[in-house]
């Protein structure tokens, strides 16, 4: 089974000239779903994992299930205004424009390793904010895993060039 079988392409979605990638097919399909979050789970098995990092919305999808599979925590990278404790936050540059990521500040510390999880890898914009912020927490980030990389965008070299550890399950 590839699960790159399982992501459908929408073309011309949200705007025209956009192939967007749609995650749900996957996680409708039970068999696909639960090897796609095996798969992780037996990557990261025996790495002193003690949280896996989720950017909203559709990485907390995968990121809770790895969680659960692995017991250990979860921690959520919100969108702005949604963590009522004290919060650390980053920046970062969109298309047009500007977003926020927010993180409760005593979710993680220097004694955590930590696996972030998003659904999918284009620009880097978001990870590397996630990274940033998450580094500042002076946690140890083990990898930054995706369920999709579009492998036409920068996205991966400039995890590369930053010397982030990342893994793909599949590429288009
Ligand atoms: P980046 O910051 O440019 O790397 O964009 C990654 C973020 O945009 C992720 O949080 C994705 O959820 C979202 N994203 C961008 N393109 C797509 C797509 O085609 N399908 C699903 N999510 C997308």
């Amino acid at each position: 089974m590839q699960i790159a079988d399982y992501i459908r392409a929408i073309p011309d979605y949200p705007k025209p000239g956009i192939i967007f990638r749609d995650i749900t097919p996957l996680l409708a399909d039970g068999a696909a779903f639960r090897q796609t979050i095996n798969t992780l789970a037996e990557r990261y098995r025996d790495q002193g994992v003690t949280k896996i990092v989720g950017i909203e919305a559709r990485g907390f999808i995968f990121a809770t299930a790895l969680a659960y599979a692995m017991g250990v925590g979860f921690v959520p990278l919100r969108k702005p205004g949604k963590l009522p404790r004290k919060i650390v936050s980053q920046a970062y540059a969109l298309e047009y424009g500007e977003d926020t990521l927010e993180l409760h500040a005593e979710d993680i510390t220097a004694d955590d390793r930590i696996v972030v999880i998003d659904d999918l890898l284009a620009t880097g914009g978001t990870i590397l904010a996630a990274v940033e912020m998450l580094t500042k927490q002076q946690a140890t980030i083990i990898e930054c895993a995706f369920v999709i990389t579009l492998s036409d965008l920068p996205g991966a070299q400039r995890l590369e060039q930053a010397a982030i550890p990342y893994y793909t399950l599949c590429s288009f």
